[in-house]
């Protein structure tokens, strides 16, 4: 058992390697970006070096190598999600876009007065405030569902709050805070039940769980490519076709066109419509070598080596005086945010940093979910599979030295 060893994927990944303030890096904000792999930064280095063209249009050699390109990510990204075809796809910069492009596009077209989006307090600020926006201006109301004192959706009030009003349920995969991995699934059948549909936001979940959009009925899954050892200002959104097709466009331009008139204008099929204007093909190329260098490991094995390493994490932070993870989950994935008595977050991280430990300090753009627990700012280590328990070990032998002033 433990089939994974985190040096097969450390060797990978050059800026482990380098030193901060002095000491080798632990770089433990895996939750606010990854690393990236030797092979994604080559994969981008040789398409900028040797295959840099735009797509779809020219009808050129190297137009036609990066249309092929930038369609092989779409289909790795519909392998890597479970979706029925590449058709189900759309590439955007991030989860951030993605979910605006849902809230802006089937939102706006299904969302009126008296309609609910229920959105529990656990959501990232990306997946609170596009709905917030797309409800003032449609006289909908987003409706928090609240959380147990362990950071987990609370169940019952999940059920009562669900009504023929529910047009939508828009909840994360894995908290960026508390690491809870709800029961998707199970709340997914549940709003189905009422005719609601489900956004599923698996910016954190994706590098930790292997992920089947079809089992868990999603209707929409958003994520992003730099939590996933990709490179930033690529990300996509996976839609059921049906649902994808009945979406109006939501950015017009150029690309998502089939013939444009001043009379009329007519737009090209699913899911070009929704990708107005050059995309990253860049970053799908980065994109697409993150997959197949994350799914070249054993995807159980690495979540069981995760979960063995965040009980390694908690039991040892147990051991600092003072110190208090938030939340206890179940199902969690590889994040503890944390307090230390007496002590500023930021003044954590800071002391943390000149160890050459990086882990971040503030409200993690979830502030209810830290209002949830009273606080407005707390400190996160966030792991990945290249991290290790001597790192574990190192960042409580900081926080132990940091309580004794050193
Ligand atoms: N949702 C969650 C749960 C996240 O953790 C993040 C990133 N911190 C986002 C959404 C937003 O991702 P991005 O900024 O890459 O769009």
């Amino acid at each position: 058992r433990g089939g994974f060893a985190p040096e097969a994927a450390r060797q990978d990944i050059p800026i482990l390697h380098r030193m901060v303030n002095g000491r080798p890096l632990v770089w433990l904000d895996n939750g606010a970006t990854t690393q990236k792999p030797r092979q994604v930064i080559e994969a981008l280095a040789s398409f900028y070096g040797a295959a840099n063209s735009n797509i779809h249009r020219g009808a050129h050699t190297m137009a036609r190598e990066a249309t092929e390109a930038y369609e092989a990510g779409r289909a790795a990204v519909a392998d890597f999600l479970g979706a029925g075809a590449p058709e189900d796809i759309v590439f955007t910069r991030g989860t951030t876009e993605a979910i605006n492009l849902v809230a802006q596009s089937w939102g706006r077209a299904n969302l009126g007065p008296g309609d609910d989006i229920l959105v529990p307090v656990l959501e990232h600020h990306s997946n609170i405030v596009p709905w917030q926006l797309i409800a003032k201006e449609r006289h909908a109301r987003v409706v928090p569902v609240p959380l147990t004192p362990e950071g987990e959706i609370d169940q019952d009030a999940y059920a009562d709050l669900l009504s023929s009003r529910t047009q939508l349920v828009a909840l994360s995969h894995a908290s960026n805070v508390l690491g809870t991995v709800p029961p998707v699934a199970q709340m997914t059948a549940l709003a189905h039940r009422y005719g609601a549909k489900v956004l599923v936001d698996g910016a954190q979940a994706v590098a930790h769980l292997p992920v089947d959009v079809q089992a868990l009925d999603a209707d929409f899954y958003a994520f992003s490519g730099h939590k996933l050892f990709a490179p930033t200002g690529v990300g996509a959104l996976y839609a059921k076709p049906e649902v994808l097709a009945a979406m109006p466009v939501w950015q017009g331009g150029g690309n998502m066109i089939e013939s444009v008139d001043f009379g009329e204008t007519t737009f090209a099929a699913v899911p070009h419509r929704m990708e107005a204007g050059t995309g990253d093909i860049g970053g799908v190329v980065g994109l697409l070598s993150a997959l197949q260098w994350l799914t070249s490991f054993d995807r159980d094995a690495v979540a069981a080596y995760e979960t063995a390493l965040t009980g390694y994490a908690q039991q040892a932070l147990a051991t600092v005086p003072g110190l208090e993870v938030l939340g206890a989950a179940a199902d969690r994935i590889a994040v503890l945010t944390f307090t230390l008595a007496g002590q500023d977050p930021a003044a954590v991280a800071d002391c943390l940093d000149r160890d050459g430990i990086a882990v971040r300090a503030g409200h993690h753009c979830a502030q209810p979910t830290l209002r949830h627990y009273g606080l407005e700012s707390a400190a996160r280590a966030s792991f990945a599979l290249y991290n290790t328990s001597q790192e574990v070990d190192e960042l409580v032998a900081a926080l132990l030295r940091m309580q004794r002033g050193r």
